[in-house]
């Protein structure tokens, strides 16, 4: 399955926040197996939401979006999306008792539009309760694609995607990627031409063109890293896939020029 995330919230776009939600989504979708190839960034306006979907899902799966779910006028990725999979709006419950409960806790006897807002969510679909706000998440799914739409503070979306999504996405993944980093530092006695990538790459050589494991250098301030990742079924599998792979590399590079080898977790 391919996944791709779409982040909402025009505060990114005018670079008021840093995407950190991309960054934390990818990191544990790579880690779950999946691919994602593209991440988009998108205002808070319908119209450029959904043309975001749809590119999205021309070449994909399964969408994880951020943002928009909370209770003011900007907040419209949620209606946006039941219009987009035609999905009924039906209040929850749960959700609404919650948000009275807690309005009443805090002085006020009515819920505001606003709040009362979030209550809403679409028929048909996975509700993911916010055990650390006020904004509930959803799965949708439709005619083999699927959104799953996750609050914009990463407080909310971290334990909502750790307590829910996780297990919901495993079930949908055949593979796991288990990562290796193989850090190479500058050393100061060291001849200038083996710290860099492009001479770690000469000597890392065919080694990049596995598939599995694949390997690949990535350019620091520091030196450069190579990064071995093989997918399995297992981790025990994957690192029995990596290891041989991770020695060679180490052959290759030299002892010397290594900080560090470990397990990217
Ligand atoms: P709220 O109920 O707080 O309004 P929301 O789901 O509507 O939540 P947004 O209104 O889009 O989310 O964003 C609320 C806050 O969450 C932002 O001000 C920012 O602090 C944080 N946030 C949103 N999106 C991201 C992101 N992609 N990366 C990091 N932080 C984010
Ligand atoms: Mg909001």
């Amino acid at each position: 399955m391919v996944v791709e995330i779409i982040s909402v919230g025009t505060e990114i776009l005018i670079g008021n926040i840093v995407n950190t939600n991309a960054q934390y989504l990818a990191k544990k979708l790579a880690h779950l197996g999946f691919d994602c190839h593209f991440q988009t960034v998108v205002g808070d306006n319908p119209a450029r939401i959904k043309s975001a979907l749809d590119v999205a899902y021309s070449r994909a799966d399964a969408v994880i979006m951020t943002g928009g779910l909370g209770p003011t006028k900007d907040d419209l990725t949620k209606e946006m999306l039941m219009d987009y999979f035609g999905k009924t709006p039906i209040v929850d419950a749960q959700v609404l008792s919650f948000l009275e409960e807690r309005a009443k806790a805090r002085g006020f006897d009515k819920l505001s539009d606003g709040m009362r807002k979030q209550a809403v969510v679409p028929a048909d679909s996975l509700i993911l309760y916010n055990h650390h706000g006020t904004a509930p998440g959803c799965v949708m799914e439709r005619d083999g694609k699927i959104c799953i739409l996750l609050p914009g503070p990463p407080h909310e979306m971290q334990p909502m995607f750790e307590e829910c999504c996780e297990l919901y996405l495993n079930a949908k993944s055949d593979k796991i990627l288990v990562s290796i980093i193989i850090k190479c530092v500058s050393k100061h006695d060291a001849p200038i031409a083996i710290v860099g990538e492009s001479p770690i790459a000469d000597r890392l050589n065919e080694l990049l063109d596995g598939t599995n494991p694949t390997v690949a250098t990535y350019a620091k301030e520091d030196g450069c890293i190579v990064r071995v990742t093989a997918a399995a079924q297992t981790h025990d599998e994957a690192l029995e896939i990596l290891n041989p792979v991770v020695i060679k590399c180490r052959e290759r590079i030299g002892k010397q020029f290594i900080q560090y080898i470990a397990e990217d977790i």
